[in-house]
């Protein structure tokens, strides 16, 4: 597989075109923004950690018969994906009200919801990704109705699976970002999760303390964001209990591998 130019870079991540017309390579930046994009930094390792976690759990959901865009994760940052056309929403869930709800509809932090709350937003930086509803989705076509019915679907199996995961190892899920993406397979057009699921798109709580383990630590420059990620990771099985991965060791992982190619 030949990495071709770059299609796309977004906050997070970037697109590369590769020999297969289906296929792109999807590289883990270490950059961090908050608050469409007035925040910024670089925290080193963290483009690793993500490009493990999100390798994990879009594995473990295609298992369970979730089809997503993940093919295989190629080395330390980058993995090879299903190019889709993306459709033009961020799906927020929730379990728990916290963050802009909370703000929104002075609802109390750390509420818990009845039922998982599905909630969309425009994709678009500069109107700053505003909350919209189903009837705007179908009024200025930006997906159709059996497209939003299936990605309900999938949703709720998705967020069913997630939270068992996590709690199996002691961690909350709070509220999540998901993305997903048109192809046709087989001829047929289908709609299949894509972007990445990570501690940079899920609130992540542990269970018994609440101490956050998520991108919240540099939205709310609380520190410690590689610890809080390498603890997610190890707590998956992702990554050895002994291992003890400072953003130093993440970056000499990353570079070690590069050299290898
Ligand atoms: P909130 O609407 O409370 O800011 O975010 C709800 C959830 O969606 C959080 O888990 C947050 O991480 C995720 N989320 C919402 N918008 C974005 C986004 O533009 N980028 C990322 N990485 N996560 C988002």
């Amino acid at each position: 597989m030949k990495k071709g130019k770059k299609l796309y870079e977004g906050k997070a991540k970037i697109i590369y075109a590769t020999n297969d017309k289906n296929l792109v390579i999807q590289y883990f930046k270490d950059d961090a923004t908050a608050f469409n994009n007035q925040k910024k930094t670089t925290i080193e390792g963290k483009g690793v950690l993500n490009n493990r976690i999100s390798e994990h759990i879009l594995s473990n959901l295609s298992q369970i018969g979730i089809k997503n865009h993940l093919v295989k994760r190629l080395n330390m940052r980058e993995q090879i994906i299903k190019l889709v056309e993306i459709i033009p929403i961020e799906f927020i869930v929730r379990n728990v009200a916290t963050g802009s709800i909370t703000k929104r509809l002075g609802i109390e932090d750390g509420t818990v919801l009845k039922e998982p709350l599905i909630e969309y937003c425009l994709k678009d930086d500069k109107l700053g990704d505003p909350l919209i509803s189903e009837e705007h989705i179908l009024a200025f076509d930006w997906a159709l109705k059996t497209e939003i019915d299936k990605v309900k679907k999938m949703i709720l199996r998705i967020n069913d699976f997630m939270i068992g995961m996590f709690r199996g190892v002691g961690i909350k899920l709070i509220d999540f970002k998901l993305e997903f993406g048109r192809i046709k397979i087989d001829g047929k057009n289908e709609v299949i999760l894509a972007d990445e699921i990570s501690p940079d798109t899920c609130r992540l709580w542990d269970s018994i303390t609440e101490k956050k383990l998520d991108k919240d630590r540099f939205r709310k420059d609380l520190g410690d964001l590689i610890p809080a990620y390498t603890e997610v990771a190890k707590r998956l099985g992702i990554l050895h209990e002994q291992s003890n991965v400072s953003a130093v060791n993440v970056t000499k992982l990353s570079s070690v591998k590069r050299k290898k190619k």
